[in-house]
């Protein structure tokens, strides 16, 4: 999603501090949970851990766009506070892993970014990577996944809305948009979020720009896209929230803006699946999050579409089953009659028969086997 750009704004945040002993990769803030909404910045922060170094970049480049989203923490944080909403930031630089990528994603650790090699990421071992993923990527994606958790059971599953910037220009080339917004496919928040930013006067809103928001695997892909949350993000163009006086203007714009979409939009707080433009599949977490008795309910549902099917289809014949899939009619009662044994019900091998057939076995065999 977030691409390195060509720039160097010179920050003054002077946020190169070294992460404390036993300090956590991430920063809650707490809020009101009844709200439904989470705000997230994955890419709050700077800090890389002392062992690290610089990863072999010059002290400057820590302080730029590479290394984090500048101005984004600090909007996100006022933002948080102006609502009331809780948040979760990261704090750890994108440079040594970032957390707005999947843990298989081939740019999780980068070794080029906007045009520089990053001689600490160069060659690293799987194990590395590994250590990485443990010691910064997988707690803030656990807190954020336990924040989710956490407006799900008060009731109200939140609407996630992520917090990132962008740098001004593109190799040369001036970028026009304030803010833009970020969404794959699921448009409950993202369509009236982009009408509200555009009550803002005088201001420029992206739509999908400068970056897509379909990138499977992402931090919204992980925890709204997979969990069926409404969300979106929002780029904010860095030169507008460099100093602290930008970064309050567009916190108090965003504080006005987020509670108008919210109450414009509809189905905000169900939980929805709305798919990916990035055709993945969201099977993994569906099985997560659903719980026994409602997964059994939809396995027999499928089963029961199953028998029907072959019902159906007396055309198919039990040996061509057999011979193509390695199964027919007979083994699936074999396994209900199976299941039924291991449960001490004693079915019997008949009635197994006939509940996937519809009638008698030999019924069946005079009428259709061929
Ligand atoms: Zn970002």
């Amino acid at each position: 999603m977030e691409k390195c750009d060509d720039d160097r704004g010179e920050l003054s945040l002077d946020t190169l501090v070294q992460e404390k002993s036993g300090e956590k990769p991430y920063r809650n803030i707490e809020g009101d949970l009844s709200l439904g909404l989470l705000i997230l910045c994955d890419h709050a922060e700077n800090r890389i851990p002392e062992e690290y170094g610089t990863l072999g970049l010059r002290p400057e480049d820590l302080h730029r766009h590479i290394a984090f989203d500048l101005g984004a923490a600090e909007v996100a944080a006022r933002l948080a506070e102006a609502l009331g909403a809780p948040a979760v930031l990261s704090r750890f630089s994108r440079l040594l892993i970032d957390p707005n990528r999947g843990p298989d994603d081939p740019t999780l650790v980068m070794q080029l970014s906007d045009g520089l090699v990053v001689p600490g990421n160069v060659g690293l071992s799987p194990g590395e990577i590994e250590a990485r993923i443990e010691r910064f990527h997988r707690p803030y994606d656990e807190a954020v996944g336990r924040a989710v958790e956490a407006g799900i059971a008060a009731g109200k599953p939140p609407v996630i809305v992520s917090i990132h910037s962008f740098t001004q220009a593109w190799k040369g080339v001036p970028r026009p948009w304030a803010a833009s917004v970020l969404w794959d496919k699921d448009p409950r928040f993202a369509l009236p979020l982009l009408d509200a930013l555009r009550t803002i006067p005088d201001v420029e809103v992206g739509d999908n720009v400068p970056y897509s928001g379909q990138l499977k695997g992402d931090t919204l892909y992980r925890h709204a896209t997979e969990r069926g949350l409404a969300h979106a993000l929002i780029e904010l163009r860095q030169d507008l929230i460099f100093g602290a006086e930008g970064q309050a203007e567009w916190a108090g714009h965003l504080a006005r803006v987020l509670p108008m979409a919210l109450s414009a939009g509809e189905r905000l707080h169900e939980i929805e699946y709305h798919g990916s433009n990035t055709g993945a599949s969201m099977q993994r977490r569906d099985a997560d999050i659903m719980d026994d008795k409602t997964r059994t309910e939809l396995e027999a549902a499928a089963f029961r579409r199953l028998v029907e099917h072959l019902r159906e289809r007396t055309d198919v014949q039990n040996i061509d089953l057999m011979e193509l899939a390695g199964f027919c009619r007979n083994c699936l009662s074999t396994w209900y009659l199976e299941a039924a044994d291991e449960r001490g019900i004693a079915l019997g091998k008949d009635a197994a028969r006939e509940m996937v057939y519809g009638m008698p076995y030999d019924e069946w065999k005079a009428k259709y086997q061929t």
